[in-house]
């Protein structure tokens, strides 16, 4: 089942479960913002490719919670300001 994390490691944005996020095949989540302008649609933590997070929404997403464990890069990341 794939981990949903519950917030951008650049911006620390929160993503629900039903909200629109990227992911790469390691599941580093970022916000769409942060992988399209910023990333340029790439991960900067494995280089793979990010794409659209499958959603989780209403009855599933309440019997399969969102992980609430937050993970946020050490390094800022690459491609924008701060
Ligand atoms: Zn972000
Ligand atoms: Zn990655």
């Amino acid at each position: 089942m794939l981990t949903l994390k519950p917030n951008c490691e650049c911006c620390d944005k929160d993503l629900p479960g039903d909200a629109a996020a990227r992911i790469c095949s390691f599941e580093c989540t970022f916000c769409p913002d942060c992988a399209d302008s910023r990333l340029g649609g790439v991960c900067p933590n494995c280089s793979g490719k990010l794409e659209v997070r499958p959603t989780r929404v209403g009855p599933a997403l309440e019997r399969f919670p969102a992980s609430t464990e937050r993970h946020v890069r050490a390094q800022p990341c690459p491609g924008g300001a701060s």
